[in-house]
């Protein structure tokens, strides 16, 4: 991602959300706090782009308010970042929480990841000696300040995964980003469905956690999540309450491909009726969109391979499905 790429998909959405800076900025020095808007256009300015605005909002006692003027990651640059703490998740799966300095927030835009690769240039190289470079979405929300948390599935052939793995608390990895992905916009939808495998739930996650948050919120929301067995579905806690917190906003499907005794949904891989049952039919063009995350085999059988960054032409079951290019966004 270049910097000029950056800069126009930032400017594009900062353009649209300076009224609503302005109408911030004077509610800090004039008002009491703003009437919970959407963070999103906070999101956009703090994406990584100095000079372009700053982050704003209240402390727990509402009364200070912390300026943040930039992100202190670099989309341009890898820096390195402290790993403050590893919490095991599950038998391949831990979250590796990164120290913010300054106390400060990632300020990450909604939807973007990060990449990252080896602080240490002769660790994680490929067979041409190039550093293998991975992307990942956190999990921790934009404005937590102090520090960054990713959640990590280790594969036993994989390169920067056990990597991670093999991180110790101390270690630093050199994190690039924002990579700006899909800039979501509140209510742009009304249907959203959201096809995740695996570890791909991290950037649907971050979408869904992010329009939720927001009291103007009037999309629905349905995750399709696959997983191998039950021990693999990660963040299910997470899902579940945010399933209970917004029961006519968000639902979601669990399919295992080895469902354990008394399984009632889905089983297998994802196939066209499971996506007939629950993602909103395509004849709603503009007011539906799809979000694709997963294995690459699995984003090929649903929505067709991407073309290496690019998202490639869109086949499989949503193009059976009469779904269009414009209704899917693959990760
Ligand atoms: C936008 C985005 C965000 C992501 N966020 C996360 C995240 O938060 N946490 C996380 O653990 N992973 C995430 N991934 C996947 C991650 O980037 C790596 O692909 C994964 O960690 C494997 O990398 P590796 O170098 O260890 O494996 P590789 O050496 O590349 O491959 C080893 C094995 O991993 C499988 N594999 C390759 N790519 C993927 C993939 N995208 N998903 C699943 N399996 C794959 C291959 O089939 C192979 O069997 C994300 C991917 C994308 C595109």
């Amino acid at each position: 991602m270049s910097t000029a790429m950056l800069l126009s998909a930032t400017t594009r959405q900062v353009g649209r959300t300076q009224l609503f800076r302005t109408a911030v900025r004077r509610s800090y020095a004039t008002e009491a706090a703003p009437k919970k808007p959407s963070n999103l256009p906070l999101y956009f300015m703090g994406a990584g782009v100095a000079g372009l605005g700053g982050y704003f909002y209240l402390n727990s006692t509402g009364k200070s308010v912390i300026t943040q003027e930039k992100s202190p990651l670099d989309p341009e640059n890898f820096k390195d970042f402290k790993l403050k703490k590893i919490v095991p998740y599950n038998h391949n799966t831990s979250e590796f929480i990164f120290e913010l300095p300054n106390n400060e927030a990632s300020l990450l835009p909604v939807a973007s990841c990060l990449v990252v690769k080896s602080s240490d240039p002769e660790a994680l190289k490929d067979e041409k000696g190039k550093p293998i470079i991975r992307p990942y979405t956190p999990i921790s929300p934009p404005e937590k300040t102090g520090e960054l948390t990713l959640l990590v599935k280790k594969y036993d052939n994989g390169n920067a995964s056990k990597h991670i793995h093999g991180l110790k608390e101390g270690d630093t990895l050199a994190i690039k980003g924002p990579i700006p992905k899909f800039p979501y916009k509140v209510n742009e939808f009304e249907e959203v469905a959201l096809i995740g495998g695996g570890s791909g739930i991290t950037p649907l996650y971050q979408i869904v956690t992010h329009a939720l948050s927001n009291a103007s919120n009037r999309t629905k929301f349905t995750l399709l999540f696959s997983n191998v067995t039950e021990a693999d579905i990660l963040l299910k806690s997470e899902l579940e309450a945010l399933k209970k917190k917004y029961p006519t906003k968000f639902d979601v499907v669990y399919i295992l491909d080895k469902p354990p005794a008394g399984w009632t949904g889905p089983t297998g891989y994802i196939s066209k009726e499971v996506l007939r049952q629950h993602v909103a039919p395509a004849n709603l063009n503009e007011k539906v969109k799809v979000f694709v995350c997963g294995p690459p085999g699995q984003v090929a059988a649903v929505a067709g391979k991407k073309a290496g960054m690019k998202q490639g032409e869109l086949g499989g079951i949503l193009k059976e499905l009469g779904y269009t290019e414009d209704q899917v966004y693959k990760f």
